[in-house]
């Protein structure tokens, strides 16, 4: 994105840190429960409440979910990793610091590659990837006058992953939200729903003059829960920027908030920095040595990711990489394609999906676990049409009838008597009375209006109640038209 100032042309230069829950039965550093939805303070040890002298004890799971995202993130894992403290008060968080890791997190660089709506594609840098504890939840809608601490959610582990400020648009930002959902969605190690907090990203937005590479002091805007609210904080930000410098005013490092009914951004505060959180080596914790082996095991275990998945779509099942990209941003949307698409014609199943499939859900309001047509079905659909047992006008009424029935297709066809006819005498002698009984526009047709032949084609289905085969009607038509 390029902002046109009175002074120059400006550039968006952005980096992104985002927070993702980590799956887990238990939280990072004690047994209590991860359970979301529990009533308030039930899942709290006396480590998460923050009780004098208790004691982390790290949770093997919760490395093992870090290692395996880092490998979705194409990145270093690091064998060698330490736990810090960031020391901060505030009322959510009862042991007055956080335990995380600072100097030797334990994923280093890597990358994330992203499509853009134009079709190209982007490497976004990833710093690092680091392991710390959730805080609790204020709850201040309660009381006008007290705020309540729900500690459920302290001590819950988190991956905060950094990436290199290589956006530049806030539409490579939300593909970039979208890509590393997808992928730890896959990966069952964040479950990424943004709404719901699991997933809350902070934006780092400055701006340039086009061409320079200076790095201008930036504003922090703090969670941001959802992927448009993100791409709307950086447009205002940027903007806000570019015309305090035209104006000749000056940027200092700060951090703001998200409106998220004015799309704006507003001043909280200006920005710590890392100094002011006195960070030193967590005393109760070893440092996190990982063997080969745990790496390799996870390794060799990987599901298939994203990018694979949508190459090997691409490669061996013949869609187009726009096609492959939608239906794999999806987990159970790829799966289900897979499922449908077993022995039948791959480019069809895939059209089919994204058309009249999707629209049948949405007009259902119906997730696709919840769908009338299982994957099957949809395939055997397809492969009635391959076949030439049905046309493509009668199998979208096979499709309505099995949205509300869930018949297979097989069966509707049986039933309701809807095979196509590619009898070639039955089909000459409806197109003989066609022409039998239309004398005018034959004689218009021959005189030199051709483009009459599409009345034709379609009185002769009409006459066969949709069923008889149109590549068939076509050239019989014309056969006999001359
Ligand atoms: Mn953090």
């Amino acid at each position: 994105m390029i902002i046109k100032g009175k002074t120059a042309d400006w550039e968006v230069v952005c980096g992104l840190e985002i927070h993702c829950q980590i799956i887990s039965q238990s939280k990072i550093f004690s047994g209590a429960s991860t359970h979301y939805g529990s009533d308030v303070n039930q899942n709290v040890s006396f480590v998460d409440a923050g009780m004098p002298g208790m004691l982390p004890t790290l949770n093997e799971e919760c490395v093992r979910q870090a290692v395996k995202t880092g490998l979705g993130l194409n990145a270093k894992i690091n064998k060698y990793s330490a736990f810090a403290r960031k020391n901060y008060f505030y009322a959510d968080l009862p042991q007055g610091y956080q335990i995380t890791q600072f100097q030797y997190p334990i994923v280093g660089e890597g990358f994330v590659k992203i499509e853009l709506e134009d079709g190209s594609s982007k490497n976004i840098g990833i710093e690092r990837l680091h392991i710390e504890q959730d805080a609790a939840k204020s709850i201040h809608d309660i009381s006008p006058t007290k705020t309540f601490i729900d500690l459920n959610r302290s001590g819950v582990g988190l991956m905060e992953i950094v990436t290199k400020p290589d956006f530049r648009s806030p539409e490579e930002a939300g593909a970039f939200l979208r890509k590393l959902r997808s992928i730890v969605r896959y990966l069952g190690t964040c479950d990424g729903n943004m709404d719901e907090g699991s997933m809350r990203c902070d934006a780092s937005i400055s701006v340039r003059p086009l061409g320079s590479q200076e790095l201008r002091p930036r504003a922090e805007v703090k969670n941001v829960n959802s992927v448009k609210f993100a791409m709307q904080a950086i447009d205002f930000e940027a903007r806000r920027q570019v015309e305090l410098y035209e104006s000749g005013g000056t940027m200092q490092q700060q951090t703001c908030q998200f409106n998220q009914t004015t799309g704006q951004t507003k001043f909280l505060r200006f920005k710590e920095f890392s100094d002011d959180y006195r960070y030193f080596p967590e005393p109760d914790l070893p440092p996190l040595v990982l063997s080969d082996e745990f790496i390799e095991d996870i390794k060799t275990n990987l599901v298939e990711l994203p990018d694979a998945k949508k190459e090997r779509f691409v490669k061996e099942l013949g869609l187009t990489a726009y096609d492959a990209s939608v239906i794999c941003e999806n987990k159970e949307m790829a799966e289900f394609f897979e499922r449908a698409a077993q022995g039948h014609d791959a480019k069809k199943v895939a059209n089919w999906l994204m058309g009249d499939f999707f629209a049948m859900l949405n007009e259902k309001k119906l997730s696709l676990e919840e769908s009338p047509i299982s994957a099957e079905n949809l395939g055997k659909l397809v492969e009635l049409i391959t076949q030439n047992v049905i046309n493509g006008k009668t199998a979208k009424d096979v499709f309505a009838i099995m949205a509300e029935t869930g018949k297979a297709p097989e069966v509707i066809v049986e039933e309701k008597g809807l095979r196509q006819v590619t009898d070639t005498s039955a089909i000459e002698k409806i197109v003989d009375e066609v022409i039998a009984s239309n004398p005018d526009n034959v004689a218009a047709y021959k005189a030199g209006k051709t483009n009459l032949l599409g009345w034709f084609v379609g009185q002769v289905m009409k006459q066969s109640s949709g069923k008889a085969n149109p590549g068939m009607v076509n050239q019989i038509l014309k056969q006999k038209l001359g």
